[in-house]
């Protein structure tokens, strides 16, 4: 990225062509059905303005990744929010709530904020029954986290690029801000298919993904070492953060991503601010609809065990 900047007079590659054929070969897909966007909001926020205008709709579930509404709304579109079954998605539900004027349907998989998975056989059955006019994107920013925690919990996790390849009315979103830690620098990417990218592309910004972010994505990606250490490290101090928050008597909802969300059974937007008082940021969720539960990003294992212990003192009345 370093020597990237040195070159940072020169206009970048509006294709981002080295990186889609990298992803491309890495996924098992053609270069054409992958899509390099300003973070996976910029897709998102893409396939919105062209599917998506006054009079039509997307559906997702309620408590789930707040952009989508946004998105949603910015194109005159209306967001239709199924309730939550056992704090994930209900996919029953989604199919039921979808109409002449859907166009999107958004899965984010693993959930944000609650954590929640679905699993590939799930998704499939789903796939089948959604009617053709419905393109449906299965966010999957948490990736490389879900993939780890399947594993080692004997679950199947994701099929989604066999539905890419044989060309499915899907989209999946992947992006560089989670696990590889280049949030800053916006970076993500959509497969799906490639008519439908074509217009997403022709809609986007020119020049939307700098050099930098593309050569960062590319180093990245090659850095398997770092994502295997990134996942194993979440994956042990998810545990210990889940436990600590269950011996403080809170319900907390197993995570397959890099964060966990716990029910702590009073106003979380209080206990947020005395935390905060600590020095300690946390998510309550009331503008979630879900005004006594908390998102807690895993940390480090020393952030973890001062947010555990500035909990138990909060909770106690200590603070
Ligand atoms: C973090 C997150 C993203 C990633 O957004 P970027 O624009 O790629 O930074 C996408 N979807 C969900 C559900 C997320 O939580």
């Amino acid at each position: 990225m370093r020597n990237a900047l040195t070159a940072g007079h020169e206009y970048p590659d509006d294709d981002c062509s080295e990186l889609r054929i990298k992803l491309a070969e890495q996924h098992g897909v053609r270069t054409e059905q992958v899509l390099v966007t300003p973070g996976s909001t910029g897709m998102l926020s893409l396939l919105c303005q062209i599917l998506l205008g006054p009079g039509r709709n997307a559906v997702t579930s309620a408590q789930s990744f707040i952009v989508y509404g946004m998105l949603v709304r910015a194109s005159g579109a209306r967001l239709i929010e199924t309730a939550l079954l056992r704090d994930g998605f209900d996919l029953e539900a989604i199919l039921g709530a979808i109409n002449a004027e859907t166009r999107l349907v958004f899965l984010a998989n693993p959930n944000n904020p609650t954590g929640t998975l679905l699993e590939a056989g799930e998704i499939e059955k789903f796939l089948a029954a959604v009617p053709e006019h419905v393109i449906v994107v299965l966010d999957e920013a948490y990736y490389e986290y879900a993939a780890h925690f399947a594993a080692l919990r004997k679950a199947e996790y994701s099929r989604s690029l066999e539905y890419v390849r044989r060309g499915a009315r899907v989209v999946v979103v992947r992006t560089f801000s989670k696990v590889h830690g280049l949030a800053g620098l916006r970076i993500g990417y959509g497969m799906g298919p490639p008519e439908l990218l074509g217009y997403c592309a022709r809609m986007a910004h020119t020049y939307g993904v700098s050099s930098v972010a593309q050569v960062g994505a590319l180093a990245a990606m090659a850095d398997q070492a770092h994502i295997k250490q990134t996942v194993a490290d979440n994956g042990a101090q998810a545990q210990i953060l889940t436990r600590g928050l269950e011996d403080l008597g809170w319900r907390v909802v197993p995570t397959w991503a890099n964060f966990v969300y716990c029910e702590i059974g009073s106003e979380a937007s209080q206990f947020a601010a005395l935390m905060r008082e600590d020095g300690i940021a946390i998510r309550p969720l009331a503008a979630w609809g879900a005004p006594k539960c908390i998102r807690v990003t895993v940390g480090k294992a020393e952030q973890n065990q001062r947010f555990l212990d500035a909990a138990r003192r909060v909770k106690s009345g200590v603070i």
